[in-house]
């Protein structure tokens, strides 16, 4: 068979002098393994378009195991090999993609935000911190671990929240809190965000100011969510990503 499919390359590995394999997230078929022949040599036509975070049309052929025969770069997002700290975020973003996919997994809603991601992570500079909250939180969304923060995600009530339950995946109001001692305190202006977050689309909310106080407290509380549900904790490119916090 052969396809053709935008993809982005999450991961490269050199199998031998010569050749490489891919991890390529493609928007039709999803997240594949792709054999690249003579893509470590670089007089070879394949080799620009075999490196990670290049974003591309990428033509290929096989069934089960999958062989690459042309990239067409829509971009390479050089950029972030410039720049250590857009190059540590860039590598968490990937990271967290590549882990909670399954081989043959097709998610467009991720592969969109990843792109998207990518792209603004390229073009802006101070705002990578900000950029992460949006990423870290639409990719729970789109993995299907979406936190429940309009309702008490134990019993349904609305209230003015104050209150989360990480394992229970959501706000929850002051009579379940009171019953129930896994949740913790939250500012009922970082829920707000996080409503305002989940129903915006990134240019909406990349355009909006929040206080970069409220960012890293968001951070904090993102960060322990994300890894209950994506163990981002054991992912090598978040230790990187300490250095900047
Ligand atoms: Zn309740």
């Amino acid at each position: 068979m052969y396809y053709e499919s935008e993809g982005i390359v999450l991961k490269k590995i050199k199998i031998n002098d010569t050749d490489v394999f891919l991890t390529l997230f493609s928007k039709k078929l999803g997240k594949i393994q792709v054999f690249a022949k003579g893509a470590n040599n670089p007089k070879n036509s394949l080799n620009k378009g075999c490196h990670p975070f290049v974003y591309g049309d990428f033509s290929l052929r096989g069934d089960k195991t999958y062989s690459l025969s042309n990239v067409e770069i829509k971009d390479n997002f050089y950029n972030f090999r410039e720049d250590l700290k857009k190059l540590s975020y860039a590598s968490y973003f990937v990271d967290i993609v590549n882990h909670n996919l399954n081989e043959d997994e097709n998610n467009y809603e991720l592969f969109k935000l990843t792109i998207e991601s990518l792209t603004i992570l390229s073009k802006t500079k101070g705002y990578e911190e900000k950029l992460k909250l949006y990423f870290e939180l639409m990719t729970l969304k789109a993995l299907g671990y979406e936190p429940l923060v309009t309702e008490c995600a134990l019993c349904g009530k609305k209230e003015v929240f104050k209150k989360f339950s990480v394992a229970d995946g959501g706000v929850v109001c002051s009579e379940c809190a009171s019953k129930n001692n896994g949740s913790i305190e939250l500012h009922p202006k970082l829920i707000q965000l996080m409503q305002f977050i989940l129903k915006s689309n990134i240019y909406e909310y990349m355009k909006k100011e929040i206080n970069s106080l409220f960012i890293d407290k968001m951070d904090i509380f993102i960060n322990s969510y994300t890894d209950y549900y994506l163990a981002t904790g054991k992912l090598k490119s978040k230790k990187f990503l300490k250095i900047y916090e």
